[in-house]
């Protein structure tokens, strides 16, 4: 059962991981189903599940059980090669630290994924910078400072650097992971106005996860972790 305006499909997945001589449940038959365009929040304390649902969405972790379909592909059953390109063809992931290279301009930050994706002839390539640019500007980043090293840019725009690289390679999911916590209440709300433009935009079908209650009201519909249980 495919449908290819379903980018995104976890049905029945559980998660466990080694605790002393038992093991840990962190996520506990979960089903999600995000649709291109649609910007789902999952809400929830921390400890509760979030950021493992994100690593086995981005097939990152494997589940103990049930499945993972991206981008119409059980992801089950490839192999680690197969399932590392799928990774990098179909999935965009934001972290809760922006993890941008110190020595590179924001501009450069998106095209080194270029180069470590499409070898050392994307990075020379005019259209791949002016992609760059265009990303950047998108998400509000002006001429000055596209130039610039992340040092010289504050929080926000660092993450408007990190959303931008990775929407490069034209995902069909975004997975962001608390984007807003190093963020004020203020540039928090904008980081997540950002993010219902861009998956409007560019089609993605997007999972936020945020212990932020603010910016739940941006999200089209908030799911809610416990205890590794999602439910609406
Ligand atoms: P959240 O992102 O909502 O804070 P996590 O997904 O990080 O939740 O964690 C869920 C549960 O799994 C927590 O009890 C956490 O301690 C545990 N956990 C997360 N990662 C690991 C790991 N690598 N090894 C063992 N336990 C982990
Ligand atoms: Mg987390």
């Amino acid at each position: 059962m495919t449908d290819r305006r379903i980018p995104l499909a976890l049905d029945r997945v559980r998660l466990t991981y080694p605790d002393g001589d038992r093991r840990l449940t962190a996520l506990d038959d979960v089903g999600l189903r995000v649709a291109a365009g649609e910007l789902v929040a999952v809400a929830g304390p921390s400890g509760s599940g979030k950021s493992s649902l994100l690593a086995v969405a981005a097939t990152l972790l494997r589940p103990d059980a049930g499945t993972v379909r991206l981008a119409g592909q059980d992801v089950g059953v490839l192999r680690a090669a197969a399932r590392t390109a799928l990774r990098r063809r179909a999935v965009g992931i934001v972290f809760q630290q922006p993890n941008l290279l110190p020595s590179l301009t924001s501009v450069e930050q998106l095209l080194v994924t270029a180069h470590l994706r499409g070898g050392r002839r994307a990075l020379r390539r005019a259209t791949e910078r002016r992609r760059a640019e265009e990303l950047l500007e998108s998400v509000g980043l002006d001429a000055s400072r596209r130039r610039r090293r992340p040092h010289r840019l504050s929080g926000g725009e660092r993450q408007r650097v990190n959303i931008a690289r990775a929407l490069f390679g034209t995902p069909q999911v975004l997975l962001v992971d608390e984007p807003t916590s190093a963020l004020d209440h203020e540039r928090g709300a904008r980081v997540a106005e950002l993010l219902r433009e861009v998956t409007r935009t560019h089609g993605t079908a997007t999972v936020l996860v945020t212990h932020d209650l603010g910016v739940l009201g941006r999200a089209d519909r908030v799911l809610h972790m416990t205890d590794g249980r999602l439910a609406e």
